[in-house]
């Protein structure tokens, strides 16, 4: 039987795809992951479509990939060949709870279309924006427990759901957290708490319909800055003392290579020595201008204080002059942005294409005090395979652990870059998982790397969950999946 004879009377027959030329539209992603055409693409508009096609699905065991934009940069929505993807860009219910601080989203509410409902609040409302573009989903980057211009107060995305409604792998609906015995999305807990089933499972466990996400009040004064670094070092102590303090409510350092893209150098050349190494952006806010002015004297203090140390670290200056005197600046002034830089090169190729298009990265959370090191081993195995060392790093939750990201960019076209992406990336990781960076969004690739140093106890009771929730194994077939064991 046919893969379109499955989903029939699962959703209206103008919302299936299985044509070859549209099936080649949804093969790839970003990154150097292998294209795979998936059999089928399925566009449900509500609730009771994913149920039937879940239900369907389990019958005719077909492997189900969750794609709502496909912008993860980690192979996550790259089905297996001939399998269905169920792509969810067209629920876009969105509620907001105004006086509990809680938006209530499905999959295809997206940070641009969240932003305007929350600031014509009174008093309006903001969420921490990921730098992901701004039609990419709210929802996706909760579950896949991403970072956002929040994480150093509220933490990882995974963090800021109050709860989710799903639909299982046999088509039941659940719902968890405090709306799973109230008519409230307020919390996570008192009750056990499920909601964690879901949050990193990459769709393993079930496909998320509905989730409460956490939104805050909009400080009436905000100042972000860029302080340029000599070097790494200083920026990785300015980023651990800001964490410690009350005075930003974000801060980030992002290395040389990053600031040459984006002012339209695709490939950086080798550093010149007198150039920073790395630039801290710090986001200042206050309830009134006093309080701002305050804070901004003691960021001066503490950049006093790290300057006494040794550390070379100029004065802070704000995006909204930069952006005066290079446009291209407005790109960080102001979130959710579209660092196109990343995806594409400036020019197009011989047969008019456009240049790039690859990009793919190491993303990991790890422990802070060990980012010098992390950084030392990165940086010259990036530098080796001819990739100047563009790295992002961000402290979160308070400090208590950060993110640091490696990233490339590469011809999407051609093989041979492809593969020393590939190459790259796994000798990039191989370098941090022993200081205990470990990825997020976890490509499959990074799973296989990831294993060799997990708690055994861990692993099993991984695959105890997923076969016990799952037991036919038609969710997300590639995430989490044990290697040389016989699968989970
Ligand atoms: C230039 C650039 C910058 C980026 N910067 C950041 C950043 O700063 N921070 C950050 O966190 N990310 C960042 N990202 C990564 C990326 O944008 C996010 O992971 C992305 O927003 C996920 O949304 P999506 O709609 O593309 O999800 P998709 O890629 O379509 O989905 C990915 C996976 O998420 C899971 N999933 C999605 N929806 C559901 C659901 N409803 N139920 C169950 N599982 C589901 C599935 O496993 C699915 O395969 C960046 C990406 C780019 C291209």
């Amino acid at each position: 039987m046919g893969l379109r004879e499955t989903f029939r009377g699962c959703l209206g027959e103008e919302r299936i795809l299985d044509d070859e030329s549209s099936l080649e539209a949804f093969a790839d992603d970003l990154t150097e992951e292998e294209p795979s055409r998936p059999g089928i693409v399925l566009f449900p508009e509500a609730t009771a479509e994913v149920q039937a096609i879940v239900r369907a699905a389990a019958k005719d065991r077909v492997p189900l990939t969750v794609r709502v934009t496909g912008s993860n940069v980690a192979g996550l929505t790259v089905a297996p060949e001939g399998g269905a993807i169920v792509d969810l860009s067209r629920m876009t219910r969105l509620e907001i709870d105004a006086r509990e601080m809680i938006a209530v989203v499905e999959p295809g509410v997206t940070w641009a279309a969240l932003k305007p409902e929350l600031e014509r609040l009174e008093p309006p409302l903001r969420v921490g924006y990921p730098l992901s573009p701004p039609h990419t989903s709210v929802l996706a980057n909760c579950l896949l427990d991403g970072l956002g211009n929040l994480s150093l107060r509220h933490g990882s995305l995974g963090d800021w759901l109050t709860g989710v409604e799903v639909v299982l792998p046999d088509g039941s609906l659940v719902r968890t957290g405090s709306a799973a015995a109230s008519a409230s999305w307020c919390s996570r807990g008192p009750l056990p708490d499920l909601t964690g089933l879901f949050v990193a499972w990459q769709a393993a466990t079930g496909i998320v319909v509905r989730g409460g996400v956490h939104v805050w009040p909009a400080p009436a004064f905000r100042r972000r800055l860029f302080v340029l670094a000599g070097e790494r070092r200083g920026a990785f102590e300015t980023m651990r003392r800001l964490a410690r303090s009350t005075i930003a409510d974000d801060a980030g350092g992002l290395s040389w290579p990053t600031g040459k893209m984006l002012f339209g150098v695709p490939r950086p050349g080798p550093r010149d020595p007198a150039e920073p190494e790395f630039f801290v952006y710090v986001d200042v806010t206050g309830e009134t201008e006093r309080e701002l002015a305050l804070r901004l004297e003691r960021l001066d203090g503490l950049l006093a204080a790290l300057r006494a140390e040794g550390h070379r670290l100029e004065p802070p200056f704000s995006i909204a002059d930069l952006v005066r005197l290079e446009p291209r600046f407005a790109r960080f002034a102001d979130f959710p942005t579209s660092l196109d830089f990343l995806l594409h090169a400036p020019g197009v190729d011989a047969s008019g294409a456009p240049l790039g298009g690859g990009l793919t990265w190491v993303g990991t959370y790890g422990p802070g005090s060990r980012l010098e090191e992390a950084a030392d081993r990165v940086v010259p195995i990036m530098e080796q395979a001819g990739y100047a060392p563009a790295i992002v790093s961000r402290p979160m939750r308070g400090g208590h652990f950060v993110v640091l990201r490696m990233l490339m960019t590469f011809e999407k076209g051609d093989s041979a870059q492809r593969r020393l992406a590939r190459e790259t990336n796994r000798k990039v990781l191989g370098a941090v998982l022993p200081l205990g960076f470990l990825p997020y969004k976890c490509p499959p690739w990074a799973w296989e790397l990831l294993q060799e140093q997990l708690d055994p106890g861990y692993a099993a009771l991984l695959a105890k969950v997923r076969a016990a929730v799952d037991p036919g194994g038609i969710m997300s077939p590639r995430a989490w999946r044990r290697t040389g064991g016989g699968g989970s």
